[in-house]
């Protein structure tokens, strides 16, 4: 038996035809940048989170940055960002100079605490990073509240959250002030390659975004702002506009997938299961237990054919990238949760035998696990 932690191939053997016209549509119409597949895209896209505008771009990581420069966000301001996400919603911040003020997650959600925001504000602050993590949406309300309160941009990291819901609205319809997008091959919704998008209902703020993704430019060779090239091209777009015609089915379908683990796995000793906010609608981008003997249940999980990854092992103060900045900061919750998350398959194309093959495996794996404690 063998399941792979992500399978990329099955969502092009679900749509081949689809994908290769796209692919000849473009290679036939010469066309690479800037075109109509763009532009249909963000269209399309902008309609589906419920938000007026889309500016898509090169990466998730530029869709964040990018923003936080669209919001005049610089050296000497600071930003708060959760203590755990993946590195780059903290890279994105520390790109336009800023500083990252880190945030604790809340146990539960292991999402952004917001009754930890107000405590983390100081006069530099200038925006907060709400990270939908793992495709569940955070707590925006009470953060949405305080950032009212000091006049802060909420820029919400929905790299992992597309078509995720928060109390009846789906993220990026207008729920924070933008909203940043990873089309990276493994997000719920994936290009063949890198890809990003900011949706706002900001005129002014989608704007600024398409003179910083393209030169500064609006008009070839009238340059207004120093700008970055970071463009979303028009075979990428081409198949995200197959792809996302697909999104509420494959969310679905993960929805699915979770719903037989949280049951299959239930009672299971030495594993804590994801929890589900009353507010929250998740994607399940991931499905991530937590377990005390993390390491020694993924190799037990991998000599039974099953994949599984940590996301993510190393808190983002630990990193090498930020040695001297984090050195001092106390993030307990971080740390733990560092040590403790294991990510389980999960995909639109899991089967429910392999789910069931994956429940059965986990408990040979944590019953087995329990028997040196004793
Ligand atoms: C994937 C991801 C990003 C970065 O997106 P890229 O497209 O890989 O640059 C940012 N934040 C989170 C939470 C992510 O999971």
């Amino acid at each position: 038996m063998s399941i792979p932690f992500l399978d990329l191939k099955a969502p092009y053997a679900e749509l081949r035809d689809e994908l290769d016209a796209a692919y000849r549509r473009v290679m036939d119409s010469g066309w690479f940048l800037l075109g109509p597949e763009l532009e249909a895209f963000e269209d399309e896209f902008a309609r589906y989170c419920g938000a007026r505008h889309c500016v898509a771009v090169g990466s998730g990581c530029d869709a964040l940055e990018l923003s936080l420069r669209a919001l005049g966000i610089g050296p000497g301001d600071e930003v708060l960002v959760p203590s755990h996400t993946f590195i780059a919603t903290w890279l994105a911040v520390t790109e336009t100079g800023a500083r990252p003020v880190p945030v604790e997650p809340d146990e539960h959600t292991a999402t952004m605490d917001p009754a930890l925001v107000r405590a983390a504000i100081t006069p530099r602050t200038k925006a907060i990073v709400p990270v939908h993590l793992y495709g569940h949406p955070a707590d925006l309300d009470p953060i949405t509240a305080v950032a009212r309160e000091h006049g802060l941009a909420i820029l919400e990291d929905a790299a992992q959250a597309h078509g995720a819901g928060y109390r009846g609205r789906r993220i990026g319809s207008g729920t924070g002030t933008a909203t940043a997008f990873s089309f990276y091959p493994g997000k719920n919704l994936g290009a063949m390659g890198d890809g990003g998008a900011v949706v706002t209902d900001d005129a002014e703020l989608a704007e600024s975004l398409r003179l910083l993704r393209n030169y500064g430019s609006r008009e070839k060779y009238r340059h207004e702002v120093p700008a970055t090239n970071s463009r979303l091209d028009e075979l990428q777009a081409a198949f995200l506009r197959v792809k996302l015609a697909r999104l509420d089915e494959w969310n679905d379908r993960r929805r699915a997938v979770a719903a037989r683990y949280l049951t299959g796995l239930a009672g299971t000793p030495g594993l804590r299961l994801p929890a589900v906010a009353d507010w929250a609608d998740p994607v399940w981008h991931l499905f991530v237990v937590r377990a005390d003997h993390r390491d020694e249940a993924r190799s037990a999980f991998a000599t039974r054919g099953i994949g599984t990854l940590a996301h993510y092992p190393v808190a983002v103060h630990r990193s090498e990238a930020y040695t001297g900045l984090g050195d001092f900061w106390h993030l307990p919750i971080a740390d733990r949760l560092a040590g403790e998350v294991l990510s389980l398959p999960i995909g639109p194309h899991m089967s429910d035998d392999d789910v069931d093959a994956v429940i059965a495996a986990a408990r040979e794996v944590f019953a087995a696990e329990k028997e040196p404690a004793r």
